[in-house]
């Protein structure tokens, strides 16, 4: 516990014990997911299971800092070294592959779902996913100097929020490292807040623009229409 002695006053020893027996998976340990991993494994949490099929490469590190060192391995396995070094107490159990259909009921060993895949079409696997089996998911997203923020905990979920997909992202997402630092931690921020039970961004999605420091919530409702809320019974 005495690692934790400056966050054990905002949340008690009791928190601190929550924090120490839950499980989060992260997708993706890009921009985004470096930060996250980062702030939950300093924070304690009991287990990180982290997601991603692609290779550090040279112009990564830039903004996925946690991989230096590592160019040509996985990133999860990178990810996974980066953990055992920051926090022995933490647990990390690594997938080394891309995240789809077909494997996606690793999600169900998790408590939360951190979302930060560089696709919508994992995006939408995860909600979709994380709605069905009541799997909270924290959603971030960056582009240039702009993010966005928002937690999915059952109804209105990420589906309800767009209704229409470009089919694929940039290759090349244009984008600073700080950027990602500004977006990954208010996901982490939103995964302990989800763990500890408190409020968190239900139905509001975060934005901000680190050019003009902006910082706005829009509100969003359950789209009546929305394939993932569809079968659920409660809103
Ligand atoms: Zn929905």
């Amino acid at each position: 516990m005495d690692g934790y002695a400056r966050q054990i006053p905002l949340i008690g020893e009791e928190g601190q014990e929550k924090l120490m027996k839950s499980r989060v998976l992260v997708v993706g340990a890009g921009g985004l997911g470096s930060v996250v991993i980062t702030y939950l494994v300093s924070a304690g949490i009991g287990k990180i299971g982290i997601v991603d099929g692609d290779v550090v490469e040279e112009h990564n590190l830039q903004r996925q800092f946690i991989h230096a060192g590592n160019v040509g391995k996985n990133k999860a396995l990178s990810a996974m070294e980066f953990v055992e070094r920051l926090n022995p107490d933490v647990e990390v159990e690594a997938y080394p592959f891309n995240l789809n259909e077909s494997n996606i009921a690793i999600a169900k060993h998790y408590d939360v779902v951190v979302a930060c895949p560089d696709n919508f079409e994992t995006r939408l696997i995860l909600n979709d996913f994380c709605v069905r089996n009541d799997i909270p998911m924290v959603h971030g997203a960056i582009y240039g100097f702009e993010g966005e923020v928002t937690t999915v905990v059952g109804s209105p979920c990420y589906r309800c929020l767009y209704s229409s997909f470009p089919k694929q992202e940039e290759r090349f997402t244009p984008v600073f490292g700080f950027t990602c630092g500004v977006a990954g931690s208010i996901q982490c921020a939103e995964t302990i807040k989800v763990l500890l039970g408190m409020e968190v961004l239900r139905g509001k999605l975060l934005r901000f623009d680190l050019r003009s420091m902006e910082f706005f919530t829009i509100e969003y409702e359950r789209n009546p229409n929305c394939l993932a809320c569809k079968n659920r019974k409660e809103g």
